[in-house]
This record gives structure tokens, sequence and C-alpha cells, in this order.
């Protein structure tokens, strides 16, 4: 980080290369409410780390609907106090390692979800910034084969996907069913657990193609995904029609259309179900009886249960290999990713819940 000293502007914060500057860019809310609140702050104090932490230079960063909600004030209870810079997920490079840092140095590029509790006092200073403090326990090294915007989209989704089927019980040759199978979460649950496919479709340009045309074919069963992450017999999925082929090049083998049928009226019944969408009345008739019906949102009906992701960077070691292969691929949705001026335009494309994968902030 270079910026010129100048000596008519002496408050203009300077660093040599290498230093860090005492203030940054950082977009903030000061109060609750709709995306208006959200402003660009140009001289934001970049936060001091802790023993256990490190500072990141910000290189992408990603939305989730919890950064809305919590814009929102619906976690107000819970909430760290305001003024908020949000952003849960980060891409970017170590600039400043804490006392107590053993595994990360300088310039390591790293990812991760920055709040360990999403809801209990998540991150005062958030990842929309172009510097965050995040502990070393909440953060992996990024993916070689991984640009920064692909491997910012990853951390919450892929936690929670995770978390979802390990509370599930979920193991190989059980079958399972997403609703919300395009979403952020959805499209790396159905991934974690795909049968063997082969695509190689999913980078931004080609993801643009494959919208505006068509989705590629499964074409090969060699690949054995499941088998080495979770093995799934069968990976059903929800959305509505133009999703369809998407869902289906994620490794899905059923692909519901949410406009023309109901899954609950369908004969298949399920293992797992995971609910996305917060349909969690449905989600229970379709379970298989002994089956698990895991809820992030929306209401909970026995026997569904729902729970709140942790953040945790050796869930990210562990599924990096399938990253680093290809194996599983991060979506990011071909609006974006939006450039770091266009923080509102981003916030108000993710609340109209039809995201395509992840909405991406890309550079900062
Ligand atoms: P996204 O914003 O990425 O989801 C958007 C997707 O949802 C779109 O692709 C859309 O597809 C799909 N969708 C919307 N309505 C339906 C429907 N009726 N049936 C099927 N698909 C539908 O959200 P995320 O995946 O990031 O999160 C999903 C939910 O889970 C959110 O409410 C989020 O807050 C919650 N969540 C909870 C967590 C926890 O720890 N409990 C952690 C992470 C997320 P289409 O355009 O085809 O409708």
């Amino acid at each position: 980080v270079v910026a010129a000293a100048s000596s008519s502007s002496p408050a203009v914060t300077t660093a040599e290369a290498g230093e860090v500057p005492a203030t940054m860019k950082a977009w903030a809310y000061d109060d609750y409410g709709d995306g208006s609140v959200l402003k660009l702050n140009d001289a934001a104090a970049v936060p001091d780390i802790a023993d256990d932490q490190v500072l990141v230079r910000v290189a992408a960063a990603a939305l989730n609907p919890v950064d809305a909600k919590r814009r929102a004030g619906k976690f107000k209870a819970t909430d760290s106090p305001l003024p908020t810079v949000p952003g849960y997920d980060v891409a970017g490079v170590v600039v400043k390692a804490g006392r107590k840092v053993k595994g990360l140095k300088e310039g390591d590029e790293v990812y991760g979800n920055i709040s360990e509790k999403a809801l209990e006092g998540p991150k005062q200073s958030g990842s929309l910034a172009e510097y965050t403090a995040v502990e070393e326990k909440l953060l992996a090294l990024k993916p070689k084969s991984l640009g920064f915007a692909q491997a910012a989209g990853l951390p919450l989704a892929i936690e929670t996907a995770h978390e979802g089927l390990e509370r599930a019980g979920f193991s190989a040759g059980k079958s399972i069913l997403i609703l919300g199978g395009a979403g952020g979460v959805g499209s790396l649950a159905i991934q974690v657990n795909q049968p063997d496919t082969h695509h190689h479709c999913i980078s931004i340009h080609q993801l643009n193609l494959h919208l505006t045309f068509t989705w590629p074919e499964r074409t090969s069963r060699t690949l054995q995904l499941a088998k080495h992450v979770y093995g799934a017999s069968k990976v059903a999925a929800t959305a509505s029609t133009p999703k369809l082929e998407l869902l289906k090049s994620l490794g899905a083998d059923v692909a519901i259309d949410y406009t023309k049928e109901n899954f609950e009226d369908l004969p298949d019944k399920y293992d797992v179900v995971l609910d996305a969408v917060g349909q969690g009345e449905k989600a229970v008739k379709v379970v298989k009886e002994g089956g698990s019906v895991v809820v992030l949102t929306g209401a909970v009906v026995p026997p569904g249960f729902r729970f709140v992701v942790t953040s945790d960077g050796s869930v990210l070691e562990k599924l990096n290999p399938y990253l680093e292969s290809g194996k599983v691929k991060p979506l990011v949705d071909p609006k974006g990713p939006f450039a770091f001026s266009q923080v509102v335009e981003a916030f108000s494309y993710l609340e109209t819940g039809r995201a395509t994968g992840k909405v991406v902030i890309s550079p900062i």
C-alpha cells in the first residue's frame, strides 16, 4: 500500500511500501435500515489486530443474506455496536500477524468467513473495506487455482453447506433434496454431494455464456467426487425454470422446477432435506422416516432443526483439495463481480433473492 505523501495535506494517511496506513476506505452504516444507510467512508480506521489475529488486505469480498438482514436490524439484540462495516466473506493477503499467530505470515493469500458466530457479536469492522482483522483459525490458504473473486464467494456458504450435512449425519449412499439449489449455499451443497460429474463450466466468463445459451450436460462419471466428500446416492434440488440446467451441471440428478411442480406432491422421499428457502413445513413431508431436515431459514417443524453456521478455517482446509482440483467449483453470479463503488447495487441485487451463486465485490 503506497500513498503519496503530500506536505499540503498532512491529514492524508501516508505509508511506505509494505506499511499499513491508519485509515482506509470502507462501506459502513451507523443506523439500521434499507440500502440507503450504506455510506462509503474514505477515512475509516484500519482495525487493530489481537494476538491471535492477522490483518488482511482485502482483495475481494462477497455478500450473504445475513449481511442484508443484519443491516435491516433483524439481529439487533445480539449484534456488535454500530457503526458497522458489513461483510463476512473475504479473500486477500496477510499484511500483519499477531504475536500468537503460528501458521500464517505476511504475504499469504487467504480466505475465510471473518465472524465466528454469524449472529452473536459479528465483527464490527467487516470485509467490505480495504483491511479487515481476522482470527487465524477462521482463515485458510486460498486454493491457488482460484482467483480472489472466486475464493471470496465460498467461505460462509460452503461452511453452511458442510455444517448442515454434518449435522444431518449425511454419508455415502444417502439421498438428499436441496431446496434453493441455485443460491449461494445450495449451489455448493449440491456439489459437495455430487455423484461424480464432469463439468468445467463455472468460470465467470463461461457462466455468462451458458446463462445466455445453454448449460453443459453431464458428460462423465469419472471424477468420483461424492466418493471423496460425501457420496450421495441421489441429489435433487429446486429452482425456477431458467436455472434447471444449472442445477444439473452442478451435479443434481433431479432438477425440480418449483414454478411447475410442488416437490412435496412428488412420490420421492429423501434421507436428508436441506432447506435454504424457508419451506420448513413442506420439507418435513418429503423426508424418509428417521431422516433429517436441516432448515437454514424460516419456520422449523419437527423433525426439522435449525442451526447457525460457525466459521471454521479447518473446514475450508479440508475442502481445499476439492476446490484446488476443480471438483467443487465456486459459482459467482454473472451480474458480478461488482466494483467496490457498487456495493449498494450489489446489496439490492442480493435482496431480490434471485442471485445465482454468489454476489461478489471485486476488486477492493
Ligand atoms: P441466496 O440469496 O444465494 O439464494 C438465492 C437463490 O434462492 C436464487 O438462486 C433463487 O433461485 C433461490 N430461490 C428463491 N426462492 C426459491 C424457491 N421458492 N425455491 C427454490 N429456490 C428458490 O441465499 P443463500 O443460499 O446464501 O442463503 C439461503 C438462505 O439461508 C437465506 O435465508 C440465508 O439467510 C440462510 N442462511 C442461513 C445460514 C445459517 O447458518 N442458518 C447460513 C447461510 C444462509 P430462483 O431465482 O430460481 O428462485
